[in-house]
């Protein structure tokens, strides 16, 4: 069954979606941190382990997934990107150092989004959307993002489903995240740098992602699903994932589709609502800094 909304007939849609941060969210909270091998192992995990688990449930469910990689990361990995893309996958924009966009002025902004566009280009990986690092983008990342012609981003929170960003005339698709389907909130634990504080049962997650994709069938939604692979490469995580994903498959009307393939099937619908983020001027004397 297809119609020509961006659901393609579909209750609802699933983007798989892996942020390979790797090592990059603990140096940008100091670089000193390079030489905490602990924490640069816990990191090293997602993509040394992690990834490979992940290609390897995907290819057995026959689902296609989108992989958010900093450029650093592509750097320093080289054949880690082209890998995920030759399994069918996608490799998406996710900055160049994971520093978050409202920690920049707009010229560092624009040279660390454009240090990583350079990098995937040097190994032919063609880039179609972008994850602002943290997910804290500003009016400069949406505007980088329509610049450089990318076909959409996924860091924003103003609806359920696709929306449109933009001019008319170079409109960018936004696809929207939430907290609740964030694994970091789930499973992200560190001391120092703190970056988390939670060891919660991959049973607990399973029950509550289920329960959001069903509502989400009702309501006719993205179940856009962030994950990393240093906390879902876990054992017992991809377990649940895996149970997840059967879940889905199980309805019969969920679809799976890569970031760029769902954002091409939004462009193309012409009931897509346009949801620009509001340009608030605020009174400092009323709301200070
Ligand atoms: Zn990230």
């Amino acid at each position: 069954m297809t119609d020509a909304t961006w659901r393609g007939g579909a209750a609802a849609v699933a983007t798989l979606t892996f942020d390979v941060d790797a090592e990059t969210p603990i140096l940008a909270a100091g670089g000193k941190y390079a030489r905490h091998l602990m924490v640069m192992s816990h990191q090293a995990y997602g993509p040394d382990v992690g990834v490979p688990r992940i290609l390897e449930l995907l290819a057995d469910l026959g689902v296609p997934a989108t992989f958010f990689v900093p450029g650093w990361v592509a750097e320093q990995r080289p054949g880690l990107a082209a890998t995920i893309v030759e399994q069918g996958h996608e490799v998406a924009h996710h900055s160049y150092s994971h520093r978050a966009p409202t920690s920049m002025n707009a010229v560092e902004e624009r040279a660390d989004f454009e240090r990583a566009l350079e990098v995937f280009d040097a190994q032919g990986l063609e880039i179609a959307g972008h994850r602002a690092a943290l997910w804290e983008a500003t009016q400069t990342t949406l505007d980088l993002v329509a610049a450089h012609g990318l076909t959409y981003d996924s860091s924003l929170m103003g609806d359920d489903k696709p929306y449109l960003l933009g001019s008319d005339d170079r409109p960018v698709v936004e696809l929207p995240v939430h907290w609740s389907l964030d694994d970091w909130e789930q499973y992200a634990f560190l001391p120092s740098p703190q970056i988390g504080s939670v060891i919660e049962s991959p049973r607990k997650v399973l029950e509550m992602w289920r329960a959001e994709l069903d509502a989400m069938r009702h309501y006719r939604c993205l179940f856009n699903l962030c994950m990393h692979p240093f906390l879902t490469g876990r054992p017992s995580r991809l377990v649940a994932l895996r149970e997840l994903i059967e879940f889905a498959q199980s309805r019969g009307d969920v679809h799976f589709l890569r970031c760029r393939d769902l954002a091409d099937a939004a462009r193309a619908d012409v009931t897509l609502k346009q949801r620009n983020p509001p340009q608030l001027r605020v009174d400092p004397a009323v709301y200070p800094d």
